[in-house]
């Protein structure tokens, strides 16, 4: 099969097909070789990897994968697609096909299942309206995982990599940076995709942490007080954190675990590091054994 990565030959497979793109889908196929060669260099993809491709479309980055990975599982949801990929896959014998949606997907059974349980890649070009669902699952539920390596929208990479004080800088960022080493790889132009999305995407490689860089007692607690930190970025900390639904924290234990912190009382989520973050969580789950005790 010729390779899609050609513009001319993803175009000759949707006439064929009479393939209508769904946008629902985010659907938006990748029609540059240099961008592809550049995603599959940067997963560092070896004969003894084990790649799940999220949302292989038409297939046309499941044709790199394919040539440098040991087995390929691609996970579509569109039904529609299957007979395409059946046939623009037809010489590639280590990829298997799933039709499901990724988010009911148990991909850590999906690791054991096609790699005995050690860590596998994850390699996609994936669609923008379920980005955050996808790569929360993906570090929070304990999939054996080495990295990713995911097209995303721009500003979704800018946050995966922010740093305290800016405008980009949340609960993702936190999460992200608290599970794994993210880094942009590269920046991809509309033009690169049929049809052209109305933003501009970044190729981001998420290689995950043997350990955490911050150790907590309790890692959800963390998680929740993040969550709450940023859910009203404009008010102070002690006020997103009293008032928070999940959280039965009173202001004056907050306004001690500041305290102790060393940093003011009127603190925004925004100015605290992960450090601080998990300091502060240390802070108030003492308080709240010694509440118990
Ligand atoms: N990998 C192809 C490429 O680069 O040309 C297509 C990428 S396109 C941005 C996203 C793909 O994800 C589409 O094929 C879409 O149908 C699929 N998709 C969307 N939601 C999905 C879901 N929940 N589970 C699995 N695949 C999904």
């Amino acid at each position: 099969m010729e390779l899609l990565g050609i513009p001319a030959n993803t175009i000759a497979v949707l006439k064929k097909y009479d393939f209508k793109i769904q946008k629902k889908f985010g659907q938006n196929f990748l029609i540059d070789p240099h961008v592809l060669e550049k995603i599959v260099e940067a997963a560092e993809l070896t004969p003894e990897d084990c790649v799940v491709e999220i949302g292989p479309g038409l297939g046309a980055m499941t044709q790199y994968l394919a040539k440098r990975a040991g087995r390929v599982a691609a996970v579509e949801i569109d039904r529609a697609l299957i007979p395409i990929l059946q046939e623009t896959l037809a010489d590639c014998e280590n990829v298997e096909i799933i039709n499901e949606d990724i988010l009911k997907v148990d991909l850590a059974r999906l690791a054991e299942e096609k790699n005995g349980g050690r860590p596998i890649k994850v390699v996609a070009n994936l669609p923008y309206y379920i980005t955050t669902p996808i790569v929360m699952s993906l570090l929070e539920k304990r999939v054996p995982l080495y990295s990713m390596t995911i097209m995303v929208q721009k500003e979704v990479a800018e946050r995966m990599q922010a740093g305290p004080g800016g405008k980009e800088y949340g609960a993702l960022s936190l999460a992200v940076q608290y599970f794994a080493d993210a880094r942009i790889v590269a920046n991809v132009p509309p033009n690169c995709f049929i049809p052209r999305p109305g933003v501009g995407s970044a190729v981001v490689c998420l290689k995950r942490y043997e350990k955490p860089p911050v150790s907590v007692p309790d890692e959800d607690l963390l998680f929740s007080v993040i969550r709450a930190s940023f859910n009203q970025r404009r008010k102070m900390l002690v006020n997103s954190l009293y008032n928070a639904a999940g959280l039965s924290f009173s202001k004056e234990t907050v306004r001690e675990a500041l305290l102790a912190l060393g940093v003011p009382e009127t603190v925004r989520g925004e100015a605290l590091t992960l450090e601080q973050f998990a300091r502060l969580t240390e802070l108030l789950a003492a308080a709240a054994d010694d509440k118990r005790s």
